[in-house]
């Protein structure tokens, strides 16, 4: 696994809740129609509906989840 892992698998996954793309922003997979961002732990995309944060919250936060500090 290495550092494009995750934008690659942004190709293949869809956002769970409304089936829309997702693309890489920072630390986070955004879904481009719903805006929910799920979180990137150690290059593993975290899809649980439980993870998502909701629309607008991990870009204030700068699309950094701080679970890596
Ligand atoms: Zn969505």
């Amino acid at each position: 696994m290495d550092d494009k892992t995750p934008e690659r698998l942004s190709r293949l996954l869809a956002c769970p809740k409304c089936m829309g793309p997702v693309a890489l922003k920072g630390m986070f997979l955004g879904c481009e129609r719903c805006g929910l961002a799920y979180p990137v732990i150690d290059g593993v995309p975290d899809m649980r509906s439980e993870a998502a944060w909701e629309a607008g919250k991990a870009g204030k936060a700068g699309f950094r989840h701080g679970l890596r500090l």
